[in-house]
């Protein structure tokens, strides 16, 4: 059964319910439609205990179909809510870009999903219409200023901020605006990028609150002068008006799973050129209303943890006290030297071999003071003798783990993983960051490359020493660092499976996000316009005659 067929035999509880059970008043709740409500944090009542503790889901090193950590997470948060712990799960909202093209939504996969799939996986509430509008906003501000005499001297090769739309569009990557002549603008190359890549999406994601976004997108730097000076949106005096369009996205988005658990599905920024979790403020509103907060990151956890625990948790306060580490036996098997296409048949010494993948994910969380736990997401082809293999690893290495069948039975399918990560929450917390803010740019990229990549070197292309002067020049060397780079190897050859050892990582291109506030490593080829394939997923996509979504996913 397909993901959309389990959603829609599941029956959704009123919102104004799940509210009242995660103690959310109504008159904080803003209803957009019977199943979908923004919170007005403003309008809760103040916190009456500490905040809840959160629970990071990472992954192994994937395989391009992902490892299912959307699904643990929901099944996690069900089988936590099931133990009767007062849980929130907090999500990122899905690119409505992707889901067109091949990758599928973001809203967890078989019973253990979050609800209305069809609203989340598409229009929402409207979030990213209001981001992909205050980025557009800024961008016409800019090319009028330039139209209208260019008083701040911007120079038009130098500006690095991009319009954007939520769509898989590769026809506009590299386009040419201000066509016509003068009185259409001044001409000049320009492009577009998807909306989860905008930095106004991840400004969304770690403002801490309105005043907060308003700074933070000031702050953003829009390109450079003819001076070399970097311009600003304050520059401009555009942030206010972004922060207006913005004001109401930025409340958190409440739904529910299918077992009736409350969810907040809030922002979305891109896990490379980004930091990849939903917002800061869904992560700590959570936190006020509930005793376990699960949430995930992008990307396996080289990436999406390392930025958790290095960026999100920094500017937002809310470092994990667990991480799960979500591995199926298909990703061992890939990193085993198994090729893709025979992922389904059972091969224990394949299974044993990419162990090495997940031991070094295992040793990596273990250097943000953590012990994770293993979570074998159960897939119908995972033989018991594969599943036994990688139970009796992590226990011969003292390391925790539960096979959490949870796309099949939901939360039931995840008692044991829950039982799990109560066990670790109840360790005493020992949490650090990887690296302190203290160190360079150039130095904070070698300690991730070295400690979480296993790698020997970094090699910077000579625009990259460039950019490194100009950050030292600009005072930005004290900002965090977002590492892009590609998701499926430990280096930054996709095809370098396992846990290679010694290479060199090259970085291409370092992009100040000073809204943000990280600087933005670039390895290999980072696509922030996806295109789409050859046989888009939108192909077999239709409303039936209720109105109901057909073959969504
Ligand atoms: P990630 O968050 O790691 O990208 P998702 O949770 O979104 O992964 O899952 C990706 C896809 O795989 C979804 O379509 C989901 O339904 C499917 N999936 C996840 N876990 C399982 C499983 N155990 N068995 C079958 N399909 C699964």
């Amino acid at each position: 059964m397909s993901d959309l067929a389990i959603a829609g035999r599941a029956t959704m509880r009123p919102i104004e319910s799940i509210a009242a059970s995660a103690r959310i008043p109504a008159e904080a709740l803003e209803l957009y439609g019977r199943h979908k409500a923004k919170i007005d944090i403003a309008k809760l009542p103040a916190a009456d205990t500490a905040p809840g503790k959160v629970v990071l889901v990472s992954a192994m090193s994937p395989t391009p179909a992902g490892e299912g950590k959307s699904t643990v997470t929901v099944g996690l948060g069900d089988a936590l809510a099931l133990a009767g712990r007062r849980t929130i799960i907090a999500l990122r909202e899905p690119s409505l870009g992707p889901i067109f093209g091949m990758k599928g939504g973001a809203t967890g996969g078989g019973f253990s999903q979050v609800l209305p799939m069809e609203d989340i996986n598409t229009h929402f509430t409207g979030d990213f219409h209001a981001i992909t509008s205050a980025n557009n906003l800024l961008m016409a501000l800019v090319d009028n200023h330039i139209h209208q005499g260019n008083a701040l001297g911007i120079d038009p090769r130098r500006i690095t901020f991009k319009r954007v739309l939520d769509m898989n569009d590769r026809a506009l990557r590299d386009i040419v605006i201000g066509l016509g002549g003068p009185t259409e603008g001044v001409p000049r190359q320009d492009g577009f990028d998807i909306t989860v890549a905008s930095e106004v999406m991840a400004v969304f994601c770690l403002a801490s609150d309105l005043p907060d976004l308003r700074a933070r997108l000031g702050r953003m730097t829009i390109g450079y002068g003819y001076d070399r000076r970097p311009i600003t949106v304050s520059d401009l005096g555009v942030e206010g008006a972004m922060a207006m369009l913005l004001k109401d996205a930025i409340k958190p988005n409440l739904v529910q799973t299918i077992a009736g658990t409350p969810a907040l599905v809030h922002g979305g920024p891109f896990a490379n050129i980004a930091h990849g979790c939903n917002s800061a403020i869904a992560t700590n509103t959570a936190r006020r209303l509930a005793d376990v907060v699960v949430t995930e990151a992008g990307f396996g956890a080289d990436l999406g943890a390392e930025k958790f625990m290095d960026i999100k948790a920094r500017y937002a306060g809310c470092e994990p006290s667990a991480v799960v580490l979500v591995a199926t036996i298909r990703a061992l098997k890939m990193h085993g030297g198994v090729p893709k296409d025979l992922l389904g048949s059972p091969d224990p010494r394949a299974v044993r071999a990419g162990l090495v993948n997940l031991e070094r994910h295992v040793r990596n969380v273990g250097k943000f003071g953590l012990a994770p736990v293993v979570a074998i997401n159960r897939f119908h082809t995972d033989t018991e003798e594969e599943l036994r293999l990688v139970l009796d690893w992590c226990a011969e290495r003292g390391v925790q783990a539960a096979v959490a069948d949870v796309w099949a039975r939901g939360g039931e399918g995840g008692a044991d993983l829950a039982a799990k990560v109560l066990a670790a929450l109840d360790e005493p917390a020992a949490f650090r960051h990887l690296y302190g803010l203290e160190l360079t740019v150039e130095e904070k990229i070698g300690t991730i490359v070295r400690e979480i990549y296993g790698g020997g070197a970094v090699e910077f292309s000579a625009a990259a020493r460039r950019r490194l002067a100009e950050i030292r020049e600009n005072g930005w060397d004290g900002l965090p660092v977002c590492m892009a780079k590609t998701q499926y190897s430990f280096s930054d050859d996709a095809t370098l499976l396992g846990a290679p050892e010694g290479f060199t990582l090259h970085v291409r291109d370092l992009l100040p996000k000073t809204g943000a506030g990280f600087i933005v490593a670039l390895t290999g080829a980072v696509m922030t316009m996806p295109g789409l394939p050859r046989v888009p997923a939108a192909l077999r996509m239709d409303v039936d005659e209720d109105g109901r979504a057909v073959g969504l996913f």
